[in-house]
């Protein structure tokens, strides 16, 4: 049976729906979005994905499709009709349809938006089990990575590098300094059990996952760091982790081939998965 996903307003089979070719999204990578994950068909920490959704929109003057309620109850209407148990919402939103010109189009212009669900196992996961391992690679991506567009272009050439590797994902690396997993927010632990992870800016995304446990992380009174490391520094650490809304927490084991700590999981990121996944159930809608 074929998924039925939401376009502009209407509820259709995945082989049906259609998007014109003058989709601003489509031509320019004029578009944002937002992927919130699904667990016992509820959705988790959305609330913090709806406000980036908007956050995103209001940096690039772009409006929303619909009021929140009923972003929401799209969304939760795909859950339902598509029976996710366990998985992903996505959500697109385009400055719309309008002939090819780079400048924003007529005000009156309706904003695109798009959804679908992806059915996903996300609890039960060998990554987040055996950690994963990642390769480091220069980080090419535009200078407002704090906005989350659909110019992916950057990141789908990481994981293709990664996977010919053999790696489970890429973290980029400029000035020096690792910005980012390709997908995901960068962690590490250093041998006093100090947590570092980057400062917010405009040279990564604020993920919803990092911020909801960097507050498990204060409640647990771990102490913690935002600032910028090194690939070096990952390296000697005792720990390195990944957040995101798909994989929650997941171990890094390894890092351009050097193992990191015994090159197990360990304490601190399957406690930390195993809190978020706990806390934001109970949290969920
Ligand atoms: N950084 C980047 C570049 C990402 O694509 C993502 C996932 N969308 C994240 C971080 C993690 O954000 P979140 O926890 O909101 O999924």
């Amino acid at each position: 049976m074929s998924r039925t996903v939401f376009v502009n307003g209407e509820f259709v089979a995945e082989e049906n729906a259609k998007i014109s070719v003058f989709d601003r999204g489509f031509l320019f990578a004029d578009s944002v979005y937002e992927v919130s994950s699904v667990l016992q068909g509820k959705l988790i920490d959305n609330k913090g994905h709806i406000k980036r959704l908007h956050r995103s929109l209001n940096e690039l003057k772009m409006s929303a499709p619909a009021t929140d309620d009923e972003i929401v109850r799209v969304q939760k209407d795909l859950i339902e009709r598509n029976g996710i148990h366990e998985g992903l919402v996505y959500l697109q939103v385009s400055r719309g349809s309008a002939d090819r010109d780079f400048p924003f189009p007529a005000a009156d212009t309706k904003p695109g938006w798009v959804m679908f669900t992806q059915a996903k196992q996300l609890i039960e996961s060998p990554h987040a089990q055996n950690g994963i391992n990642v390769i480091s690679l220069p980080d090419i991506r535009w200078k407002r990575r704090d906005i989350k567009t659909v110019g992916l272009l950057a990141q789908v050439l990481a994981k293709q590098a990664a996977k010919e590797a053999g790696a489970v994902d890429a973290w980029m690396v400029e000035d020096g300094y690792v910005t980012e997993g390709s997908s995901n927010n960068a962690f590490i632990v250093d041998k006093e059990g100090k947590l570092i992870t980057r400062h917010l800016g405009n040279e990564i995304l604020p993920g919803i996952t990092r911020a909801s446990v960097l507050e498990l992380v204060e409640k647990e009174n771990i102490v913690f760091e935002e600032r910028s490391f090194t690939i070096d520094e990952a390296k000697f650490a005792s720990e390195a982790f990944i957040t995101s809304a798909s994989t929650f927490v997941w171990p890094v084991v390894e890092i351009d081939g050097t193992q990191i700590g015994d090159g197990k999981p360990g304490p601190v990121a399957p406690k930390l998965r195993e809190l978020y996944i706990r806390n934001s159930l109970a949290r969920a809608e």
